[in-house]
């Protein structure tokens, strides 16, 4: 269905600003009470960052790069043929039919929105009070939807220096700016040592683009626990990514689509053909209406929400990246789902929330990481001696007959605190760590202790198992 381009009759029960993960997920699950409500999209694509230019087309860039990597040790199970070994990746007919994909899954959202009865608004969404949003449609012409709920799922947007802090910065693209790319740079520098940074300096390097990874401190990944930091630097220098550590870019020089030079404060100059920006995300808050109405922001400019999704403002909600906490896709979709759940769902839901301990993730670099709960650092400030910590490093068996330079290491990190051994934080860093992270997510949430893991039988042979029978 067409999105809609006018109100239709009748006050909306709900107006999402926003069509991405939390937009959609939460109006849907308003529109499956029987509720009338309205979404508003200004692009043209539903499904946010996650769909367009996010965890999916992230994610199949980095089964691409999988691949690669496993072309690279078929020679080592004895298979021969052309490529074998040395693998050569065509990103510019690849990058079609990716996005071939995602303009599926835009229909898709579109389909599921019509499904629930949600109408889908293409505009600029700007809230005119705390029942009014006015809706900019993308020829100027402009209508108001009336509502009782307003939820604001407007997301975030890749941060990017100014050209006043580091002349040239401009010449350098974001990981939008990523999916763009019609072709695979050869030599490529990437800013930042956060989630994006690391998975895309990993995609680049594993396809064979010559990579730097310019980084403020001497680890990447710095909110993880230390073990998975060491490790995972470690191995991305073993892999051939040139690391700059305590670097900062002071200049960059060139011109787009041609070599940049790109100058860092350690004296150092790298030649480059792109340069990647990933050094956080800012919400987007600007031209929401949302100062004229009082609605609180914090320094960072995002959405300042209680534990119920409540802005300050009475009928106002925020979700998601915009609300600034744990700015992953399912958080969005948990936020949302429960929101709606908790305005439309009668009294079961009354007082549905999501509870944001406890939040497993992913980063897909490679080898892939996930973690859940306490890093060693933050156990030990909140339980003091009382914490014991289990480790294992191992190879995967799968690397039993790769080459020792292409062993990637496994490590398993388990924290437990008090005479019970209840398990505070889970790190993994190895192959299929992606995969394995899900289930003890649940055990964590579930209060699970060091003895309900020996309990359990070990699946052998597997790496999951390591964290049964850690001793
Ligand atoms: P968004 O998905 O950003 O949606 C917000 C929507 O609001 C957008 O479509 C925007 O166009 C629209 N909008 C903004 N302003 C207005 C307005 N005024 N009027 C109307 N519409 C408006 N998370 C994971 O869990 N796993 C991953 O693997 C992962 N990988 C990622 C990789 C990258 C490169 C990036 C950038 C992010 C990744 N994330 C990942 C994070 C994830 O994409 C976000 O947490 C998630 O998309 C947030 O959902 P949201 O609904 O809050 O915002
Ligand atoms: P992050 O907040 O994860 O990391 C940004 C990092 O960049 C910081 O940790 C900081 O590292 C570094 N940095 C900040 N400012 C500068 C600067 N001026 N110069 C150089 N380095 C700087 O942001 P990302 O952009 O990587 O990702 C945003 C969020 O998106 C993530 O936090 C995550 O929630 C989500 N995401 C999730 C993914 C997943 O689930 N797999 C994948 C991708 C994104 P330091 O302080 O050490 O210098």
């Amino acid at each position: 269905m067409p999105p809609v381009d006018k109100p239709t009759p009748g006050r909306y029960d709900y107006i999402a600003i926003g069509g991405g993960s939390g937009g959609v997920a939460s109006s849907r699950r308003a529109g499956s009470y029987g509720k009338k409500v309205a979404l508003i999209e200004v692009t043209d694509k539903l499904g946010g960052t996650c769909v367009n230019v996010g965890c999916v087309p992230k994610k199949i860039m980095w089964h691409a790069a999988d691949i690669a990597d496993k072309i690279r040790h078929a020679k080592n199970f004895h298979f021969t043929g052309p490529g074998i070994g040395s693998p050569q990746f065509s990103w510019s007919t690849f990058v079609p039919q990716r996005e071939a994909y995602i303009r599926r899954l835009n229909s898709i959202y579109e389909t599921n929105l019509s499904k629930e009865g949600v109408e889908h608004h293409h505009g600029h969404a700007k809230l005119l009070s705390p029942t009014t949003v006015q809706v900019t449609r993308p020829d100027g012409s402009q209508y108001v939807l009336e509502g009782d709920a307003i939820c604001v799922a407007t997301g975030g947007r890749p941060t990017i220096p100014s050209e006043s802090s580091i002349p040239g910065a401009s010449l350098g693209i974001n990981s939008d700016g990523f999916f763009d790319l019609t072709e695979q740079p050869k030599r490529v520098a990437v800013v930042g040592a956060g989630y994006i940074a690391v998975e895309l300096a990993g995609i680049f390097n594993t396809l064979g683009s010559e990579t730097h990874l310019i980084i403020r401190q001497d680890r990447v990944l710095r909110t993880f626990d230390p073990t998975v930091q060491d490790t995972i630097t470690n191995w991305m220098q073993h892999t051939g990514i040139h690391i700059h550590k305590g670097s900062r870019v002071v200049k960059v020089t060139g011109q787009k689509g041609q070599t940049l030079s790109v100058h860092t404060d350690k004296g150092e100059t790298l030649e480059v053909d792109c340069l990647v920006w990933a050094i956080g995300r800012h919400a987007n808050t600007e031209n929401l209406g949302l100062e004229e109405l009082g609605v609180q922001l914090d320094k960072a400019g995002n959405v300042v929400v209680d534990e119920y999704q409540n802005s300050n403002v009475k009928g106002v909600y925020a979700i998601g990246d915009v609300a600034g906490r744990e700015l992953l896709t399912p958080v969005a979709i948990a936020a949302g789902r429960r929101l709606s759940n908790r305005l439309f769902g009668g009294d079961q839901y009354k007082d549905d929330k999501l509870d944001y301990t406890n939040i497993p993730t992913v980063v897909f670099s490679h080898p892939p990481i996930g973690t859940v709960g306490l890093t060693e650092p933050q156990a030990r400030e909140k339980y003091g001696d009382a914490v014991k910590i289990y480790k294992s490093s191992f190879r995967a068996l799968y690397f039993s007959m790769i080459d020792e330079h292409h062993k990637e290491p496994s490590v398993y990190k388990l924290i437990v605190q008090g005479p019970e051994e209840k398990v505070v934080g889970v790190h993994i860093i190895g192959l299929g760590s992606d995969e394995v992270m899900q289930g003890f997510g649940v055990a964590v949430k579930m209060g699970a202790r060091k003895k309900d893991l020996d309990d359990t039988v070990a699946i052998h042979p597997t790496s999951a198992e390591e964290l049964v029978t850690l001793r």
